[in-house]
């Protein structure tokens, strides 16, 4: 009989886990507490790439790094419900602190494209730059998504390819049966063989009663997007820690804050400022824009960015898929894959051990 699995969670970790296990042939169900794609992954900047990569555990980059490629073939599958405009403009970081650490991450992989320019090359690619020192970081084949895209064209793949869909239904816990896991949902109960959690920054409450401590905790992140101004902003730019995305209608969006509040997703005018202020001190024209949107989303946070997937160790069929902190649009299609190797028995893309829950 066909294998049946739950997937709890309805961002971008949990659809695309749902995505693989449908492709093996699993009979999937995805609970969702709220909207599908709302949360987190709405939210983000969908750079393709930790910031600072180098900063990172290897255990976040292996997974970080099956990320370009696998959205670069999922443009394609997804090309008829949308385009979730994948495109690699590049990142320029103007501090230049760590480039004896940033040289050492990019010799370890010819994947990691890394160049040292100086400020007449920096200004050719990004015109009206400020703040630039003898020399920038020029990492060319960055990528980022529109992440809000993304989701939507999901959505109705995902039910094109027989995917149960359930919105405004909040899983409230889990327990055994034989050969199988029960979920305790606020719409009653289900039974499945497995079921994988990807309740996002949510997940380590979620988890508590079911006897585990994961410390996933949510960390606000505050994002502003300004008026188009086609051509003014070529490539994504990096200072202290504060980046510029350029989407292709001529929006451009300035990220993010870190703050540690709990679920409140209220944004602040004192974060407006900060963010807009960092912008101007990348490329000051943008001091004539407008701010169309500020917002601000829960990055399900860990002590070292380093996800958890793996199997509860305590109820057989239960497994997780949490945790990727500030890099779960990047970390999702290697996430979706590791979990969906693990449920399904198969040999795992990664290594499992530095994912495990216990
Ligand atoms: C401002 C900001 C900028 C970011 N920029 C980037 C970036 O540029 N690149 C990058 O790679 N990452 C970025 N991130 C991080 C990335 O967005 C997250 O790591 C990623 O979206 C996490 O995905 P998720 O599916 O785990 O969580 P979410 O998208 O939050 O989804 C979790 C889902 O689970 C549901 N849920 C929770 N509890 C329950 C329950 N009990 N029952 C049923 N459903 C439940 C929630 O409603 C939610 O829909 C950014 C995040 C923020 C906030």
């Amino acid at each position: 009989m066909e294998q049946t699995v739950i997937v709890v969670g309805g961002g971008v970790i949990g659809l695309l886990t749902a995505r693989e296990l449908a492709l093996a042939g699993r009979d999937v169900t995805v609970l969702e507490r709220n909207r599908l794609g709302r949360e987190s992954s709405w939210a983000g900047g969908g750079i393709l790439s930790p910031l600072y990569p180098w900063r990172y555990p290897e255990s976040v980059n292996v997974i970080a790094g099956y990320g370009p490629a696998a959205y670069r073939r999922l443009a394609e599958e997804l090309a008829e419900y949308g385009d979730f405009q994948y495109q690699q403009t590049g990142m320029m970081i103007l501090d230049t602190g760590e480039i004896d650490e940033a040289r050492t991450w990019a010799a370890q992989d010819s994947q990691r494209i890394l160049n040292l320019i100086d400020q007449e090359q920096a200004r050719a690619l990004q015109p009206g730059l400020q703040g630039l020192e003898q020399r920038a970081i020029w990492m060319n084949s960055l990528a980022h998504v529109r992440n809000p895209r993304l989701l939507k064209a999901l959505v109705p793949c995902l039910r094109d390819r027989g995917v149960r869909l359930l919105e405004n239904t909040p899983v409230k816990n889990f327990r055994s049966v034989a050969g199988g896991v029960v979920v305790e949902t606020a719409r009653g109960e289900r039974v499945a063989d497995k079921v994988v959690v990807c309740a996002g920054a949510w997940s380590g409450d979620l988890l508590k009663r079911s006897g585990i401590n994961l410390p996933v905790q949510p960390v606000k992140g505050q994002m502003l997007v300004f008026e188009p101004a086609p051509g003014l902003v070529k490539t994504m730019v990096m200072k202290n820690g504060r980046y510029l995305i350029p989407r292709r209608d001529g929006r451009t969006l300035i990220g993010s804050t870190l703050e540690q509040e709990d679920y409140d997703k209220t944004t602040t005018s004192e974060a407006m400022k900060s963010l807009r202020q960092s912008a101007i001190d990348m490329i000051p024209a943008i001091a004539d824009l407008k701010i169309e949107h500020h917002w601000a989303g829960l990055r399900p946070g860990t002590p070292d960015g380093v996800p958890y997937i793996g199997e509860h160790p305590e109820i057989p069929g239960l497994y997780v898929n949490a945790g990727q902190f500030r890099n779960g649009l990047v970390m999702a299609p290697g996430s979706a894959r590791l979990a969906a190797d693990l449920v399904l028995g198969r040999d795992p893309v990664f290594a499992p051990e530095p994912y495990q829950l216990s």
